[in-house]
């Protein structure tokens, strides 16, 4: 589903997006009234990255101006990108909630037991315990 359709579909959610946002454009700051900020895609990536996404990732809630600007003179993806980076943990949060975001659960890598590692570089010496384990 692309955007538009995202946005014809679900127009509750596209307002809580703005809503979740603060009701100000993510570019310049400024607040609008939420029927005037656009929600904006950024290109999504490669189709293999998009198996399990973090739809937040590639929208912007921008004003009128800011969005016709991003379109005018096409602001660059990683531009875009590092305002998704920057964007308010608790913003991204809201949003994650409104996209229906599920993480994909960590399993960390099977590693020896904590002890044997510590056993064995403490008997071979390659702990210096002066220097802190450096
Ligand atoms: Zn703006």
């Amino acid at each position: 589903m692309d955007l538009r359709e995202f946005q014809n579909l679900n127009a509750v959610k596209s307002r809580l997006l703005k809503i979740a946002a603060g009701g100000v454009c993510e570019h310049c700051g400024e607040a609008y009234p939420f029927a005037l900020l656009e929600i904006h895609a950024i290109y999504p990536r490669s189709r293999a990255d998009t198996a399990c996404p973090d739809l937040q990732k590639e929208v912007l809630i921008l004003c009128p101006e800011c969005h016709r600007f991003f379109h005018a003179r096409p602001v660059q993806v990683s531009i875009q990108r590092q305002l998704v980076r920057y964007r308010p943990k608790k913003v991204k949060t809201a949003m994650r909630q409104v996209l229906g975001y599920q993480p994909r659960s960590y399993v960390p890598p099977e590693t020896n037991p904590p002890d044997a590692i510590f056993r064995e570089m403490f008997e071979s010496g390659a702990l210096d315990l002066c220097l802190n384990g450096g």
